[in-house]
């Protein structure tokens, strides 16, 4: 992922991985490319969307960011994070470090992350969120494209 990436965008991605887990049990994407005009996620996932479950996930998403939910950063002991997100896609020397300190992210009560990127302060600067198009590019792979505001 980029440094310079749009944060509306990003938090949007937030937003649309929590959805994602909520709406058909997918994990959060695996990659992602955000860019200022249009993004796109990968997610494992054994098939591709129905047209049913993809405007759910926009209206979905939609709905979250309209609520304006607050953005808020806390700083956790590794130990202390461990209990509540996954720490798989930390780096290395991050989880080797018994002092480490870990960044979460939440998004209100919905959604809540390591992440060392930039985020709106609120949801509603985020929005609105636009899926562009689903896709099933490889076997296991679901590549979700999207816009936001
Ligand atoms: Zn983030």
């Amino acid at each position: 992922m980029s440094k310079d990436y749009d944060p509306p965008m990003h938090t949007a991605e937030h937003v649309l991985n929590q959805t994602m887990i909520r709406l058909v049990g997918s994990g959060r994407s695996f990659s992602a490319h955000l860019n200022k005009g249009k993004s796109k996620c990968d997610y494992r996932f054994p098939r591709d969307l129905t047209e049913g479950e993809a405007q759910k996930l926009e209206a979905e998403v939609n709905a979250v960011l309209a609520q304006n939910l607050p953005v808020r950063e806390e700083f956790v002991t590794l130990a202390e994070a461990a209990g509540v997100v996954s720490l798989a896609k930390l780096p290395p020397e991050v989880q080797a470090d018994p002092e480490g300190r870990v960044r979460l992210v939440k998004i209100g009560e919905y959604d809540l992350c390591p992440c060392i990127g930039a985020h709106v302060e609120h949801t509603g600067l985020a929005a609105p969120f636009r899926l562009v198009s689903h896709s099933f590019i490889e076997p296991d792979v679901l590549r979700l494209r999207f816009k936001v505001g």
